[in-house]
């Protein structure tokens, strides 16, 4: 078993970097080479801004690199619970932008030639236990009537989608998935062909701003820059003292089987949609393009994603596994891997601009393609382009007692692993 991810293990790596010290002056620095940063330089390049990358570790390193494959439409919460949150019409403008995002990666791989096998798969909300279901079922009809008429309840159908007890499901249409490697490596090419410049293994240590002009320091040198754009999600250093203040860090872990045979993926995974389960600490699966079942979920509750961290939550990810699908019980597992998700305190993803840089972040493990969405919009933004974020104006306030280690994780973990218990 590799104790790596699978996205970054199948996809070229990206050798366009810039070598030499980092040095010149820029209309735009982005801080952070993942989906955020990497769509919205190109997006800059494209208009014909000088943009520079400044990536502490190399491109897709960080949750761009690592995450489960999803790109699924619809929120992170039920849509009622978006509603009460932030009020109908920016409910149904941040529904719409995750709609948008799907659209937007199709386009950016159609435009830039990226092969990554994207398709349009399907996402299925599986309901765990029999008393899930009539909350699933309030959540699709008001999905339905009001903002994406492209879903469906099913539960007599439910043997053809899927080969475990589940007790019924959504299916949010839309929904697709891509070799997520693939994708951000071609981005990142992307970038360099539009003339814009990447620097990896460039960690932003510090930030100056003198007059109109930012200064970005790195160990290999200095840039200036007229605009920043700060997305650096839950990777986001300690010298970004804002940010580290509002985004819980929480590990998200992985395993990946080897490849399933025709006979395993008919019995298990008939319908090869992207699955999220409903549990609290609930799972998330799909197959890969060489038919692996790639199978995450938070596991532990815990702020670090290391070998030995990876490992123990991959022991329970396998039993999590076995218990949805006994078949594979004993399938060798290929692949063990974890990552950091930026999660805010109400689980809704913030962007816009704080003293004197543009931002976009807090996915809370919901941002495989809003962060390309949110990207552009902030690129466009910065282009002076009409302004589509869909979470302008929202309040993003500091978490009392948080300085950036989420000490009250173990405390969060237990709340959640209850509700589970007894909902
Ligand atoms: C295990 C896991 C599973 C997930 N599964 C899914 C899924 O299936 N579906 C879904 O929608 N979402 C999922 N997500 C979330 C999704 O991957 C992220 O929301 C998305 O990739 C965020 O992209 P980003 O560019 O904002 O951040 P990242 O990809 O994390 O990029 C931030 C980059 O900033 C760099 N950086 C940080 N500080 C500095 C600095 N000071 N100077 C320079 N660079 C810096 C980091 O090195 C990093 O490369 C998952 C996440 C994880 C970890």
């Amino acid at each position: 078993m590799k104790f790596a991810s699978y996205w970054h293990d199948t996809a070229p790596v990206f050798d366009k970097g810039a070598g030499g010290p980092v040095d010149g002056h820029y209309d735009v620095a982005v801080i952070g080479g993942g989906f955020t940063g990497l769509s919205a330089a190109r997006q800059l390049a494209r208009a014909g801004a000088r943009v520079v990358v400044l990536e502490a570790e190399r491109v897709g390193w960080g949750a761009s690199g690592r995450n489960g494959g999803h790109l699924n439409n619809g929120l992170a919460h039920s849509y009622p619970d978006a509603k009460a949150k932030l009020g109908k019409e920016r409910a149904i403008a941040l529904y719409k932008a995750f709609d948008d995002s799907i659209d937007t990666i199709a386009s950016i791989i159609d435009d830039e030639g990226i092969d990554c096998d994207f398709r349009r798969a399907g996402k299925l909300k599986l309901a765990s236990k029999p008393q899930h279901v009539a909350g699933l079922a309030k959540n699709f009809e008001a999905i339905h009537a009001e903002v994406d008429p492209d879903t469906a309840c099913c539960r007599r159908r439910l043997k053809a989608e899927i080969g475990a007890p589940f007790y019924g499901a959504m299916l949010f249409r839309k929904s697709a998935v891509m070799h997520m490697g693939r994708y951000v490596t071609g981005l990142a090419q992307a970038v360099v062909r539009h003339a814009g410049t990447i620097f990896e293994n460039a960690p932003v240590t510090d930030t100056v701003r003198t007059g109109n002009r930012h200064v970005l320091t790195t160990p290999r040198g200095q840039v200036t820059a007229d605009t920043v754009l700060v997305a650096t999600g839950a990777y986001t250093t300690p010298n970004f003292g804002f940010f580290r203040k509002r985004i819980i860090v929480v590990g998200s872990f992985i395993i990946a089987t080897r490849p399933l045979n025709a006979a395993e993926i008919a019995a298990a995974m008939p319908g090869n949609r992207t699955c999220v389960t409903s549990m609290h600490v609930g799972n998330y699966f799909r197959l890969s393009p060489d038919n692996r079942l790639i199978f995450g979920g938070r596991a532990r509750f815990s702020a670090t994603s290391d070998h030995t961290s990876d490992a123990r939550s991959g022991k329970i990810l396998r039993a999590q596994m076995a218990s949805i699908f006994p078949a594979l019980a004993d399938v060798e597992i290929d692949y063990c891997w974890g990552g950091l998700l930026d999660m805010t305190q109400d689980r809704l993803p913030r962007a816009g601009y704080q003293d004197g840089v543009w931002y976009a972040m807090g996915f809370s493990g919901h941002g495989a393609q809003l962060s390309t969405q949110l990207g552009v919009v902030m690129a466009d933004n910065i282009l002076g382009r009409e302004d589509r974020n869909p979470m302008k104006g929202v309040a993003w306030n500091a978490i009392p007692g948080h300085f950036g280690k989420p000490w009250f994780l173990p405390m969060v973990g237990l709340y959640y692993k209850m509700l589970d218990r007894i909902r």
